[in-house]
């Protein structure tokens, strides 16, 4: 599948997808952060974005890493390395960010593989290196809470669920939420669309996960930017209602 670029989804923020995966830029006054890092092949998709943007790769100021499961740590460990950017990550997600292909879950993901649509994800993903996804080997860390010192000032909201450490990231000042894998409109483990947590292929708790929704509902954002999936423009608490609605598979 060839990447989606999309200029200012909201204002001043744009959206990569690589292979269903989603990361975003944020674009402000004092340069760039990157929400996510995709897969490796990535890394072209951010030259891409900074050519449409006319920014440079020196903007870039920042990685914020939502958790760090092998489909969004993708480019972070080569930004830090060759640009030198530091790459954001929670306390207590720096040890599944140094392993982003090990990660607990509560079904074994071979399991959702019958289905033709998991099959193909799951082969864009590989063909974007997905099985190589290189650990983040230097972490700045962060608490639930912090606004993060980075362009756009990220409020950070723990939703702990797909993985121990995840979190949700809020930008008051365009209303919106960069809720990661907390809360998707597509999930990779089965193609099902509309808002929904990931399935217990790749979550460690489900029912930690739906009690983090309800953290992301509290922040009333309009708009929800999830990691896999189109943005989400009818409110974080119809999504999170929609969410708990759907269950998990
Ligand atoms: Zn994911």
């Amino acid at each position: 599948m060839a990447p989606i670029r999309q200029l200012d989804v909201v204002p001043g923020v744009h959206r990569a997808q690589d292979a269903f995966v989603n990361w975003y830029l944020i674009e402000a006054d004092d340069g760039l952060t990157a929400v996510d890092a995709g897969l490796p092949k990535s890394w072209d998709t951010l030259h891409d974005l900074l050519r449409a943007t006319r920014r440079s790769r020196d903007d870039v100021q920042a990685v914020v890493l939502t958790h760090g499961h092998y489909d969004h740590v993708g480019f972070a460990e080569r930004v830090r390395r060759e640009l030198n950017v530091p790459v954001y990550v929670h306390d207590a997600e720096a040890e599944q960010a140094r392993h982003p292909l090990r990660f607990p879950s509560e079904r074994n993901p071979v399991l959702y593989m019958w289905r033709p649509e998991t099959l193909k994800i799951m082969a864009s993903m590989v063909a974007s290196g997905a099985l190589w996804a290189p650990a983040v080997e230097s972490m700045t860390p962060f608490a639930d809470g912090d606004i993060l010192d980075v362009p756009g000032r990220p409020r950070v909201v723990a939703s702990p669920g797909h993985t121990y450490g995840h979190v949700s990231l809020h930008l008051e000042d365009r209303d919106t939420i960069l809720a990661g894998d907390a809360l998707v409109t597509l999930d990779p483990y089965t193609g099902y669309r509309g808002p929904r947590i990931v399935a217990r292929a790749a979550t460690a708790d489900s029912e930690m996960a739906f009690e983090s929704l309800d953290r992301l509902a509290a922040t009333g954002a309009s708009v929800v930017l999830p990691g896999h999936g189109e943005p989400w423009r009818d409110g974080v608490e119809e999504a999170a209602r929609l969410a708990r609605a759907a269950g998990s598979p």
